[in-house]
């Protein structure tokens, strides 16, 4: 394929020379851009499209009237709108869903690279990892590797929090680094891809890996292993062999359609999806119970202790201290009698009002009693918060003994030492997939492998109960139960 097209452009006399075209396959192969995304003059853009290294597909087709985006799929009539368009002088429909990544407009066609692909290298030994995998990450690791060796379509990692599922990735993603396979890890939010670049990066520190987020330094994806959100996926068709989706029962991955149908069109045919889940959703454990969905489970944390069993505390006068924006007092009452002061304390709350408002008040209500050590000892954080990252990272690095929250913290971000209360509990923000990733933020480092949970609530919901349920559950499975 890579010398047909060579000739195809020598014959027509392109300006195009082999060095250039070869450069252009690792940026342009396997993506579906728009031209504004494609950042070449106009000249050599139009030689590329001649010569049929570009073709041109329609943006948005239309069938029976209703369109639907061919970069997001979304076909729901009430996420297009028209907009008079300047080139074509009368009104045209764009695509609301997936505006954030640059307008789809029915009159400009998306382009795929149809020019010589980018051959990806095999490395004989990518990995510089020299730790070790406990024998349940041993297991998963070796079916994991033999889906991506044989092809298989897909299988499904059912992983306790604290599992160490990121290692029991390497052995896989160095045989598909062997085989000069393409990569990708995706997952729902730009905190977990900044957390795991770098421990990407240190594994397989030979390898070229790239971060993809919304504001990501790194832009032109042209690594053969690229960590990105599950959004960047929009970017991409038929682009890699190995499809890693981490938290695949998350928001927005879960909620949002035009994910799983990027993520489907990203991989190649013959390529492996490997889904990766603490929790899984009802559809998924149907098709694991049905054998429709081959699946591998890890009932047990690599440090071998039991996960962490939430205790409920009622509070019959929650509402009304929140109405206030104070925290319930039988919170207060148990952080100042804390068995391990020492630890940090994640605290949760349901909106990002309450985590702002009660911040100032726990504030002023712990520093008098000499709970904190000043005033930046407690810190509260969400997901439209600008200093976000930076704010995670002091609190990892324990510059502050505390941290407010809203769910955006519930999942993938690892602290080592915390004790974990949720105030309002029984919120429905709070359903029993994130009360279980909650759950398992505490206990996460072998030197201090146990941790309290709270959940401070005003009335029991079927999504506390379950999740103690199912914890519970998975401790019986790891035999810690
Ligand atoms: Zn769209
Ligand atoms: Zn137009």
């Amino acid at each position: 394929m890579f010398d047909q097209h060579l000739l195809q452009l020598n014959d027509s006399h392109l300006h195009i020379k082999f060095a250039d075209i070869d450069e252009l396959s690792y940026l342009f192969s396997g993506k579906l851009l728009l031209r504004s995304e494609i950042h070449l003059v106009e000249e050599h853009f139009q030689e590329l499209v001649t010569s049929g290294c570009f073709t041109p597909i329609p943006s948005i087709k239309k069938k029976f009237f209703q369109p639907q985006c061919q970069r997001c799929g979304n076909a729901e009539r009430s996420l297009f709108a028209a907009i008079p368009c300047q080139t074509c002088n009368k009104p045209h429909i764009y695509c609301r869903k997936c505006i954030e990544m640059g307008r789809v407009i029915e009159c400009e066609p998306l382009y795929c690279w149809n020019g010589p692909m980018a051959k990806w290298q095999r490395h004989e030994s990518p990995c510089s990892w020299d730790g070790q995998l406990t024998v349940d990450q041993q297991r998963a690791a070796d079916r994991i590797s033999q889906a991506i060796i044989k092809n298989e379509k897909e299988i499904l990692v059912w992983a306790v929090c604290g599992a160490g599922k990121t290692e029991m990735l390497f052995p896989g993603i160095t045989k598909a680094l062997q085989l000069g396979k393409r990569i990708c890890l995706a997952t729902p939010r730009a905190d977990v891809v900044r957390e795991l670049l770098p421990r990407f990066q240190q594994a397989f520190s030979k390898i070229s890996i790239q971060a993809l987020y919304g504001g990501s330094e790194d832009r032109d994806a042209t690594a053969q292993f690229i960590i990105a959100t599950t959004h960047q996926l929009l970017r991409f068709q038929h682009a890699f062999d190995v499809m890693i989706i981490d938290e695949i029962d998350a928001f927005p991955y879960h909620a949002d359609p035009s994910l799983p149908f990027a993520a489907n069109r990203s991989i190649i045919s013959t390529g492996t999806k490997i889904y990766l889940t603490a929790t899984p959703r009802q559809k998924h454990r149907m098709k694991i119970a049905s054998k429709k969905l081959p699946h591998i489970f890890v009932p047990l944390r690599f440090h071998g202790y039991p996960l962490p069993v939430p205790v409920f505390k009622m509070c019959p006068a929650l509402r009304k201290d929140l109405e206030k924006n104070l925290p319930p007092m039988a919170f207060i009452r148990w952080l100042k009698k804390r068995e391990h002061p020492d630890r940090q304390l994640l605290i949760f709350v349901p909106t990002i009002a309450l985590a702002e408002k009660m911040k100032a008040k726990l504030i002023v209500l712990l520093l008098k009693d000499g709970f904190l050590k000043d005033d930046f000892d407690l810190v509260s954080v969400h997901a439209s918060d600008q200093d976000r990252e930076e704010k995670v990272n002091h609190f990892r690095q324990k510059k502050m003994s505390m941290l407010i929250t809203t769910t955006i913290l519930e999942r993938g971000v690892t602290f080592p030492s915390v004790d974990v209360a949720v105030l309002d509990a029984g919120n429905r923000v709070f359903d029993e997939a994130a009360l279980v990733q909650i759950a398992g933020r505490a206990g996460r480092s072998p030197k201090d492998p146990t941790g309290e949970v709270l959940f401070f609530h005003d009335g029991k919901t079927e999504a506390m109960v379950q999740a103690v349920k199912s914890i519970k559950a998975m401790n019986k499975r790891g035999g810690v139960g």
